[in-house]
């Protein structure tokens, strides 16, 4: 681990970061708030012996300084001559694990910093988990793209990219054809199955790392495109039909093509237009989708706007 030890005194300085050293770890030396806020700012430090006695900042403000600037928690050890209970308390309060008194022994020090490391060490997995969990929830486990709670957060960020930069993004709205016919005689583990087939031919199609693709629900799915005018959504829209049918997926139950293919609908939001938000470029998709439905299926239409 690395220790940072605060201490005004050169001496228990020294003594002390000797004894950490002799456990085998580092020992980083702050004679203050200043020096000790600095050194955390380089964020490797896993543990922090802190005197309680200093001039200007004493133990307990650069506790709650400490605390109120790195949200990541690190155990904090008060070292001091004190031992008074108000003492102990009061450095509790102010976000410190643990209080020795001076002068530190060896052997309770040493014992000390393996306890803080188990917690460290555990604190430390739990955020990993954390991180984790938050990445799951904003995947769909079928698809391993993107679920709709994911799409809201990669859909809000393009379109405050966009109004920054005034460009154009559009969006896709992608239902695959006749699926309940498909679900309804071949089984659900086999419509599963064909949902990640689907998936997978528009994730491969979609070649640019800016692109995104999610599960907005069921058998739909949402492409979005940044810095894409109409034209590139066009395109785009009729690449990822393209190579769906090229798959040649079964489907004797549509009655479009003996294979699953997709209709698309298309929404853009340029400067020129008056789209207050993303959720209204999506509804403006699901009208153009809807239209594609309409005129056939296993093609596209884009969402004319007024202006
Ligand atoms: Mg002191």
């Amino acid at each position: 681990m690395n220790i940072l030890v605060v201490d005004d005194n050169k001496f228990i300085r020294e003594v002390v970061s000797a004894m950490i050293i002799d456990n085998g770890h580092a020992a980083i030396k702050a004679d203050g708030h200043k020096q000790a806020l600095d050194e955390l700012k380089k964020d490797t430090i896993d543990l922090v012996l802190m005197d309680i006695e200093m001039p200007e900042v004493n133990g307990f403000e650069l506790t709650i300084m400490m605390r109120e600037e790195h949200p990541q928690w690190f155990p904090i050890i008060f070292l001091s001559s004190n031992d008074s209970e108000e003492y102990l308390t009061k450095g509790i309060d102010a976000g410190a694990d643990d209080y020795l008194t001076k002068p530190v022994k060896q052997v309770i020090l040493s014992a000390k910093i393996r306890a803080m490391e188990r917690i460290a060490n555990m604190s430390g997995a739990l955020a990993r988990a954390n991180k984790q969990l938050e990445i799951l929830s904003s995947i769909d486990p079928l698809t391993q793209i993107l679920n709709r709670r994911g799409l809201e957060e990669v859909l809000a960020n393009a379109w405050q990219v966009n109004e920054r930069q005034k460009g154009e993004l559009s969006i896709l709205m992608v239902d695959i054809d006749f699926f309940k016919p498909y679900n309804d005689n071949y089984g659900h583990p086999q419509g599963d199955k064909c949902l990640k087939q689907v998936s997978d031919s528009l994730s491969e199609t979609l070649n640019r790392s800016t692109d995104s693709l999610a599960r907005y629900g069921g058998e739909e799915f949402i492409v979005v495109l940044p810095f894409t005018p109409k034209d590139g959504a066009r395109f785009k829209a009729k690449e990822l039909i393209s190579s769906l049918l090229r798959k040649k997926i079964k489907h004797e139950y549509s009655s479009v093509l003996p294979y699953v293919t997709i209709s698309i609908g298309i929404a853009t939001k340029c400067a020129a237009d008056n789209i207050v938000n993303a959720t209204e470029l999506i509804k403006n998709a699901d009208i153009a989708l809807y239209q594609a439905k309409e005129q056939g299926r296993n093609g596209y239409q884009t969402f004319i706007t007024d202006v």
